[in-house]
């Protein structure tokens, strides 16, 4: 154990990803995860965008492994209740479980890296010549450096400094159930249905069907959350499948005890995700698009830099706070400008319900936005190709004001970082 050179702790997509990168490296990296056993439970959509399959081609593999739904129908509905549906040849999008997922990741990680199951790290001590993780159970860990990987809750992000104050703002709150599809069943298995219908709550429900489950969630502020649903989510989520039922999105009944709530962190990447022998990856790190909730893609994404920062500090037997920069320059290059238009998309588009009807009501009338909104939420079309459009396009001047109000198209095409 001593002559360990990384720590990664949390062995989710972020910590998988960044453990088989480090292990296929040569480097000696030791995952350590609280779950006893693998798989374990992680309450998520499971949602994966489509572009995972360019930035990660071994994920083909893992989707061949498990259920996998591919999606090429999207239904987005508004506040007003206006539908519109999108469908394409290729899938936007596939829809696994989190439970087989994970698991596939996880072995994939464990062929070639040192993994410590069941060891929950409570404490991160960073010391002069290494780092010194503790577990509840007393056992310490040492290494050269840390990953830390360990979700929304990050104790390594916490003891490291770099998650300070309040998160009451930069948290939503996501209450689902996956049941199975003999209890509970979307009445389209072919499509994800989106409702941006939740605006009072800050919020947004959605049904995924998976192949032979059906998700069912709804996310909210937190702040929102502790202030009125707080005791009584279960009820909340129970009312809110019974609406899907009324209007014939799903049939069967709601698994009371599949219900599950867990935070994402919305508020953008962390303002700063490293310091001196620590890097933070995926939930950790604030790896979340503030605007769609997607984490899984964001996830691996980091944890794959953080994996290559790593292997470049140790060949250059540097650990220090300069060295480990460079992680932060690789991630704002790939995903950073991705991640900050989400957030500021987020707190213009969720604190107004009018302006998601008038941006809905458009798409259903010109299906270039629609493909171009859809592909945008999905991660396969970028900021620049919305904003183009926008430039160029011949919708009236007070659609195009509310549509560039929500998705701030300067004249440069930079995004505005303040909220509404
Ligand atoms: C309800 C819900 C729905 C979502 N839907 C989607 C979706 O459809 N698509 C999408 O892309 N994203 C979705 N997300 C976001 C996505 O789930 C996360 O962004 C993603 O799981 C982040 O991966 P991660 O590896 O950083 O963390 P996690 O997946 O949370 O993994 C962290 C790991 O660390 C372990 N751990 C935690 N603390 C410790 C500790 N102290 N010591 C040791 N181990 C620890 C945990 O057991 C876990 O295995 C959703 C999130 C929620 C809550």
């Amino acid at each position: 154990m001593n002559d360990i050179d990384v720590l990664v702790v949390g062995a989710g997509p972020s910590g998988s990803t960044a453990a088989k990168l480090l292990g296929e490296a040569g480097v000696r990296a030791l995952v350590l995860e609280k779950a006893e056993v693998f798989p374990r439970e992680k309450p998520c959509g499971g949602g994966l965008s489509a572009r995972m399959l360019t930035r990660f081609p071994y994920v083909k593999d893992v989707l061949a492994e498990i259920g996998t739904n591919p999606i090429r129908r999207v239904y987005l509905e508004s506040p007003d209740g206006t539908g519109v549906t999108w469908e394409q040849d290729d899938p936007i999008m596939y829809l696994i479980r989190r439970w087989e997922f994970d698991a596939a990741l996880f072995r994939r990680a464990q062929a070639v890296a040192q993994v410590e199951l069941g060891v929950t790290v409570r404490a991160l001590r960073v010391l002069p010549d290494g780092v010194e993780v503790e577990a509840t159970d007393g056992r310490t860990f040492r290494a050269k450096m840390v990953i830390g990987c360990d979700s929304a809750n990050s104790v390594i992000a916490r003891h490291s400094g770099l998650r300070v104050g309040d998160i009451r703002s930069e948290y939503a709150v996501d209450m689902m159930e996956e049941t199975p599809v003999a209890r509970l069943q979307a009445a389209r298995p072919d499509t994800v249905s989106l409702f941006l219908t939740l605006t009072k709550t800050f919020g947004y429900g959605y049904i995924f069907p998976k192949t032979d489950h059906c998700n069912l969630g709804f996310g909210c502020k937190l702040n929102y959350y502790l202030e009125e649903l707080r005791g009584r989510g279960k009820e909340h989520h129970a009312a809110w499948v019974e609406e899907m039922k009324q209007k014939g999105f799903v049939t069967g009944e709601t698994q009371k005890d599949s219900y599950k709530a867990f935070p994402i962190p919305v508020g953008g990447p962390l303002a700063k995700t490293y310091t001196g022998r620590v890097l933070l990856a995926g939930d950790a790190g604030g790896f979340v698009n503030a605007f769609t909730a997607e984490g899984i893609f964001y996830a691996m994404s980091s944890g794959a830099l953080a994996a290559e920062a790593a292997i470049a500090a140790i060949q250059a037997g540097d650990f220090s706070e300069g060295q480990l920069k460079s992680y932060e320059r690789v991630w704002k290059a790939e995903i950073g400008g991705d991640l900050e238009h989400s957030v500021d998309i987020q707190r213009r588009l969720f604190n107004d319900s009018g302006r998601i009807d008038q941006i809905v009501r458009a798409a259903a009338r010109d299906q270039d936005l629609l493909r171009l909104l859809i592909g945008y939420s999905m991660g396969a079309v970028r900021y620049e190709e919305l904003r183009n459009y926008m430039a160029a396009s011949a919708l009236p001047k007070w659609v195009m004001s509310k549509i560039t109000s929500v998705f701030r198209f300067g004249s440069k095409g930079t995004a505005a970082t303040s909220g509404v």
